[in-house]
């Protein structure tokens, strides 16, 4: 590792290896850093694999906009590149009349964010395709589906280091201090503690980015980018079940869109999972916990009633790192340069949970922009 770096990113999650591939270039020193032995061991390894279309953030929000803007982009890099997905296809049934009239609001707001071909199914549409699903009504949303996360990521690494990155695993970031031309950047791998500059500095920290903000002498609690861990468990349903549907199935989502509730979604061998639930919890733990099995049972008959209680197993659970607490309001992602900190060329990505896979390839333009503006400015 050279002493002076270009542009060093924090965390190998497919947020961060999507801003290594959009850096990557032989005229500049690129460094991503992960602590752990491999990338995307944490967020990015422990979620649905949906790709959104993009209708339930609010309109002009980051979210809304790096999500449809994202989910074009994914779909073009899939088949240019041989990554793996499936335009399934999506439906949010509403279960009661009340739920009928959120699905109007949804269907507006996701035109407006602009979400591709949404359109309001009767009954009898939404039974033509979905027969088993029961319901009054649903929103079609034709441009969902589903990747291989872990192969957009491997995509990912190798135009990184097509482009000369370096990517150092078992590489900690804990130490970040602004100095004359960037930052002096403290890390400690198997051999002790060493240090480097770089001239701009990513945080991509997933579940730690608020900490390693810390590290840079940000006051997080002033800043509105403490954390809040909202842990979400999936429950497998059995192989014998899964020719009931073809496309994802989602509820109407509960009030102040915590998550978008628990939701029936493929993998691409085609086994179908619930989930994810949310719980919001204090420190990360991946286990499932066999007794909210009921919870998931009574979430999928209400629209899927041939399943039954013992096709359910518990499968695997992952943390998303949440700005909004618990009952609070929807927080955006924070995607910003914080030279208004004294801290120029300091690039923090915070809060970034679902649709941040969707989102990557455009997150990652959207920092190619901020770091053009600094190198203007
Ligand atoms: C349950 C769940 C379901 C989801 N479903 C979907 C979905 O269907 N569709 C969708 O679009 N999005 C979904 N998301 C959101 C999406 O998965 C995340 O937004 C995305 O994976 C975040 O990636 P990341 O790179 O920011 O974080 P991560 O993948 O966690 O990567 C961050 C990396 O930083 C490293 N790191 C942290 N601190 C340090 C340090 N000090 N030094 C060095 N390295 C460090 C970590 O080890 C980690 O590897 C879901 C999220 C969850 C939790």
């Amino acid at each position: 590792m050279s002493h002076k770096a270009d542009i060093t990113i924090i965390g190998a999650g497919v947020v961060g290896l999507a801003i290594a591939a959009q850096v990557a270039s032989q005229d500049r020193e690129v460094y991503v850093l992960e602590k752990n032995e491999t990338f995307g061991l944490e967020i990015s390894s422990r979620q649905s694999g949906v790709i959104h279309s993009g209708i339930y953030y609010p309109e002009g929000s980051l979210k809304a906009k790096m999500c449809v803007a994202g989910n074009r982009i994914l779909y073009e890099l899939c088949e240019r590149y041989g990554i793996g997905q499936r335009r399934l296809g999506k439906l949010i049934v509403a279960t009661s009349d009340e739920e009928t009239g959120e699905l109007q609001t949804l269907l507006e707001r996701g035109q407006r964010n602009g979400a591709e071909g949404l359109r309001i199914l009767s009954k009898r549409e939404m039974k033509e395709l979905e027969p088993n699903i029961e319901g009054v009504a649903a929103i079609l949303s034709p441009s969902t589906g589903i990747i291989d996360s872990y192969a957009l990521m491997k995509y990912f690494i190798a135009k990184a280091k097509d482009g000369g990155v370096q990517i150092a695993y078992q590489t900690k970031v804990v130490g970040i201090e602004k100095v004359a031309d960037g930052y002096k950047v403290t890390v400690e791998d198997g051999t002790g503690k060493f240090s480097f500059t770089t001239r701009l500095l990513i945080n991509c920290a997933g579940l730690h980015c608020d900490k390693v903000a810390e590290l840079a002498g940000i006051d997080i609690a002033k800043a509105g980018y403490k954390l809040h861990y909202c842990k979400g468990e999936y429950f497998s349903i059995s192989s014998r079940k899964s020719i009931l549907v073809k496309r994802l199935i989602y509820p109407v989502p509960p009030p102040k869109v915590t998550g978008v509730g628990i939701h029936l979604t493929f993998d691409l061998e085609g086994r179908m999972r619930l989930g994810p639930s949310i719980h919001y919890v204090d420190s990360i733990d991946y286990a499932v916990d066999d007794q909210h099995k009921q919870l998931f049972y009574d979430s999928v008959r209400r629209f899927l009633p041939s399943i039954e209680y013992d096709d359910l197993e518990p499968e695997m659970a992952g943390i998303r790192p949440k700005l909004q607490e618990s009952g609070g309001d929807i927080k955006d992602f924070v995607i910003r340069d914080e030279s208004d900190k004294g801290l120029p060329g300091f690039i923090n990505l915070i809060g970034i949970e679902s649709p941040g896979l969707t989102a990557c390839p455009a997150i990652a333009k959207y920092v190619w922009g901020l770091i053009e503006e600094l190198v203007i400015r």
